[in-house]
């Protein structure tokens, strides 16, 4: 399964974010092209966040179109990158990672 070093990555981004606080919830977006299953991301997340800061916490995904730099369109592409725009046939490049990119992560605040 190819998402569970992109969760890897995931799950240390966010515990080091943390900074030793418990983490509430998380907000990941994954930029397309990018073949990644939610499901499996969700499934990995919760089994590498074990014994960490961030066990537990809500995953919120959302998809992100991908965006080809040659011509600005947009578009769905739920394949691994690269992929061809269906305007103007430039190659479009995912960021790595799978294309999983932290957004915000909510901590728990303790007095
Ligand atoms: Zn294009």
């Amino acid at each position: 399964m190819h998402e569970l070093p992109a969760v890897r990555s995931l799950v240390t981004a966010v515990v080091r974010a943390a900074g030793g606080r418990r983490v509430r919830a998380v907000d990941v977006v994954i930029r397309e092209p990018s073949d990644v299953a939610e499901e499996a991301v969700r499934l990995y997340f919760e089994l590498l966040g074990r014994q960490t800061p961030a066990e537990g916490a809500t995953l919120r995904l959302r998809r992100e179109p991908a965006t080809c730099d040659a011509c600005g369109h947009t578009f769905g592409a739920r394949e691994a990158p690269p992929v061809a725009c269906p305007r103007c046939g430039r190659p479009v490049y995912g960021g790595g990672a799978g294309g999983l990119w932290v957004e915000s992560i909510e901590v728990v605040e303790e007095p």
